[in-house]
């Protein structure tokens, strides 16, 4: 994604954010591979802070509008969620096994991913569609 691109993106996700409020985050966006192969975006918050940074894998901006705003929705919506998570991920995991902990923690993750996203599709009608993405038919001259 070019750096014009990804600026764009920042302006639009920041704005969403407001929306969501999580006016209390400081947000970095960036473009580049995401952990899980098949994800279009991650969010990867900070220990400890409201600090986290969204990532936009490659081919993001070629998604459709719609699904580029409800990615970015859900990615917002993991952080309403941080505090939970890390109550699992740091706090519960010291009184459990790892064997327990491991199948604790990838129920609870799943069980979030279906809740994240359902407010996704719930909340992202309510966005404006993103006016992003590189326009294909530029020039034509
Ligand atoms: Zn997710």
């Amino acid at each position: 994604m070019k750096r014009g691109e990804l600026k764009r993106w920042a302006k639009y996700i920041l704005w969403c954010a407001v929306e969501l409020e999580l006016r209390d985050w400081s947000l970095t966006i960036a473009s580049g591979p995401c952990i899980e192969e098949d994800a279009i975006a991650q969010v990867k918050p900070v220990y400890g802070r409201k600090l986290a940074t969204i990532t936009l894998a490659p081919g993001f901006e070629y998604r459709t509008r719609e699904e580029q705003r409800q990615t970015i929705a859900h990615e917002l919506i993991h952080l309403h969620w941080h505090g939970a998570r890390e109550v699992m991920r740091v706090d519960v995991c010291q009184q459990m096994s790892q064997a327990v902990y491991d199948v604790a923690d990838s129920a609870y993750v799943r069980a979030m991913e279906y809740g994240v996203d359902a407010l996704a599709d719930a909340i992202a009608k309510h966005l404006p569609l993103p006016d992003c993405a590189p326009r294909s038919t530029e020039g034509g001259h």
